[in-house]
């Protein structure tokens, strides 16, 4: 027998394997069974049911701890249930599991466990009582024993994480519910202080992010608007910069290693913060003359305003980061020299600056108004480089480089902008928001059409031939394959084409000789579980690592390659921590069976603010800011909508076996 069920993960109440005490309907198919556990998981509780995978195993000092750990970190100490009534059960607890129970005790219990199920304010302190009146009922013979004998934690030690369905897609895990209780009460101060304990760029991630989190919020799930988890951390971070706050962090000494990082991007940002906070003097090393990475030279300031960039890169530098720009790996030094000048590691977040070429007749004719592509045509103009379009700008690609690429057009005053996709509308990987926005203000789509040729004349651009395309079956990425339309070749007249089909990373100075393995998508390859590449003591994350993906990614990336390397040079070992291990397992088991948690409260009515958007006109005479979030008041009521959903997972380790 491996696994014995009790809970609410499908409809099981109790399931034993072998013949014993099978529950009618159901079964274990439903459920995360011992293989989605590493082998030394006994146990599993969260507010989704319990799961046992050995045999002699005690129910009762594992809701011990599950009590004692929602009591002492998680309990938000806002209802009186929750606060005492947890307090009253893990007492009660204690004494039982010292042995100085009476049976009468466990109808206390049951009282007790029944009265914080129904009545805590939130699902944190309910799961409490949820999990213990269903262990008192199935698990009766173990709560007597305990009452007879006493019981301890024996071989086992638990590990407990908190996770909300928000928390666990955001890949830095941010504490969400935490930060926008603390914007309900418009306590900025703490709310970023939360923020950033997982997140170092609040202001730029709070608006560009393309919130993976608000498509897992529970007030979604719920059939209503979801909570606008992004543009909250904004506002909080736009308190902070509009007051000139000074932000709630601490300088820490430096007494640590060394550790240069190449690139700062988000990437290299976030390895710099987080090295910084374990107490290493980081060295940032970057070939351009701006920080920010893509932030800075690739995202316009429409969407992401420089002072907010600028402001964050300063909180780093005033905590002690230093930042050389014009420093260019490959060029002005070499890998080797790095670790001759002391550096105990060296951490990669070169990210993707290399465009992909459309690969049509005329592209590398050199004729004039054709661009070598999207993202070199941006890093020019948020360089300041002087840029020169024509009247007719034809921009190919469907991600947000090309959105981004023709609403610069716009504003720099291109008459007409026309994008070309070879998909339709719904395959485009750009944000739907981004693609309204930019057919608002007058981008014009060609769908299903792909180019064939650049046409000239004097070698000016004259127009680009294209073909139709039609949809056919699924590629690998389960989007429908283009395919060409024969004879339905066509002119779309243009005296301008900016490419942005995609880019790559421009690793060619690393050689074999550097011992760091590249991939075939010319990626840098590294362990997931701790950036280190094949090079011991050479970190990478970001769009280096995982090709061009978004910045939070990037962000969450260099946080745990900084913790990472902080336990690489003390130790000569990358082990990681119980709370990323534990990290990295909820995210396994939620992809393969759904979230571990869910929240019962029905979603609050009102709400759903919406932002504050220049009018489409007004827009595009400048590279203002279109959005400019919400009010203080706004935000309050957007925050006040959250249902606060998380809740423990506790598993019960095998000390043995670890
Ligand atoms: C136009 C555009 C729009 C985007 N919009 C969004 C968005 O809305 N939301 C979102 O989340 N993401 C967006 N992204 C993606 C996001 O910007 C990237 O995923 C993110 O910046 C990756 O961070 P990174 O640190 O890995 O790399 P980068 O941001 O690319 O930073 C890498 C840094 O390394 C430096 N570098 C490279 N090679 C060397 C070297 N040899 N020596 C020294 N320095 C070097 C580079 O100059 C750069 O500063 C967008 C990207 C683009 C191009």
């Amino acid at each position: 027998m491996k696994s014995i069920i009790l809970g609410r993960w499908g409809k099981v109440l109790r399931y034993r394997k072998n013949g014993e005490d099978v529950t009618e309907g159901g079964g274990p198919e439903d459920f995360p069974s011992e293989k989605s556990f590493p082998d030394n998981v006994v146990a599993v509780m969260s507010g989704k049911g319990f799961l046992q995978f050995k045999e002699n195993f005690d129910f009762v000092p594992m809701v011990a701890e599950y009590v004692k750990q929602i009591q002492t970190k998680y309990c938000c100490g806002k209802c009186i249930t929750g606060i005492k009534g947890s307090k009253l059960i893990l007492v009660t607890l204690d004494r039982i599991m010292r042995g100085e129970g009476q049976e009468s005790d466990l109808v206390l219990l049951r009282r007790m466990a029944g009265v914080l199920n129904d009545a805590a304010k939130c699902s944190v302190c309910q799961s409490a009582g949820e999990l213990l009146s269903d262990g008192l009922e199935h698990f009766r013979e173990h709560f007597l024993n305990a009452v007879k004998h006493g019981v301890s934690d024996g071989p086992f030690r638990f590990v407990g994480s908190v996770s909300a369905p928000c928390m666990n897609t955001c890949p830095c895990h941010i504490n969400i519910p935490g930060y926008v209780e603390m914007l309900q009460e418009l306590r900025y101060g703490e709310a970023l202080e939360i923020i950033r304990r997982e997140m170092p760029l609040p202001g730029i991630t709070g608006r560009i992010c393309p919130a993976p989190c608000e498509k897992a919020c529970s007030v979604a799930n719920m059939g209503d608007v979801a909570i606008p988890i992004k543009t909250l951390k904004r506002v909080a971070a736009d308190y902070e910069m509009i007051h000139h706050l000074k932000p709630p962090l601490e300088k820490v000494e430096l007494t640590g290693d060394p550790i240069a990082v190449i690139g700062a991007g988000p990437a290299g940002l976030s390895a710099a913060y987080y090295l910084n906070r374990l107490g290493h003097p980081v060295t940032i090393f970057e070939d351009l003359p701006e920080s920010g990475g893509m932030v800075a030279v690739g995202i316009p300031p429409y969407r992401q305003p420089r002072d907010v960039l600028e402001r964050e890169i300063d909180i780093l530098c005033d905590l002690g980061v230093t930042v050389k720009r014009g420093a260019k790996l490959g060029k002005h030094f070499g890998i080797n020299d790095l670790f001759r000048e002391g550096y105990r590691a060296v951490f990669l977040g070169l990210g993707s600056h290399k465009s992909t070429p459309l690969g049509i007749k005329g592209e590398t004719d050199g004729i004039a108004g054709v661009f070598s592509g999207g993202i070199d045509f941006l890093r020019n103009i948020n360089l300041g480089k002087e840029v020169s379009l024509g009247e007719n700008v034809i921009i190919v690609g469907g991600g947000n480089t090309a959105i981004d690429c023709a609403r610069t057009c716009l504003r720099m005053g291109a008459p007409k902008v026309s994008i070309v996709y070879r998909r339709t509308q719904s395959e485009m990987p750009a944000e739907p928001e981004e693609v309204e926005d930019a057919g608002e203000e007058g981008i014009e789509f060609h769908f299903l059409t792909q180019p064939i040729e650049i046409l000239e004349r004097d070698n000016k651009m004259t127009g680009l031939k294209c073909i139709r395309m039609e949809l056919g079956e699924p590629d690998k990425s389960g989007r429908r394959r283009p395919v060409p339309v024969q004879g339905s070749e066509f002119v779309l007249e243009a005296d301008t084409l900016i490419p942005a089909i995609g880019q790559t990373s421009a690793l060619d100075f690393i050689s074999p000789d550097d011992g760091i393995e590249i991939t075939r998508h010319v990626t840098i390859k590294v362990d997931p579980s701790t950036m280190m590449t094949s090079r011991p003591g050479i970190f990478a994350a970001g769009d280096v690592v995982s090709g061009p993906l978004t910045v939070v990614h990037a962000l969450a990336g260099g946080k745990r390659a900084a913790r990472m390397i902080h336990e690489y040079v003390n130790t000569g070992k990358c082990n990681p921590s119980d709370s990323q291990w534990m990290e990295d397992l909820i995210a396994k088991i939620e992809e393969n069976h759904g979230v571990l948690v869910t929240a019962r409260t029905p979603s609050r009515e009102g709400g759903k603010v919406s932002t504050m958007k220049l009018e489409p006109l007004e827009r595009i005479d400048s590279f203002r800011e279109v959005d400019s979030g919400l009010t203080q008041k706004g935000s309050f009521i957007e925050a006040s909508r959250c249902l606060r959903c998380f809740h423990l997972i506790l598993l019960a380790v095998d000390k043995a076996a670890s």
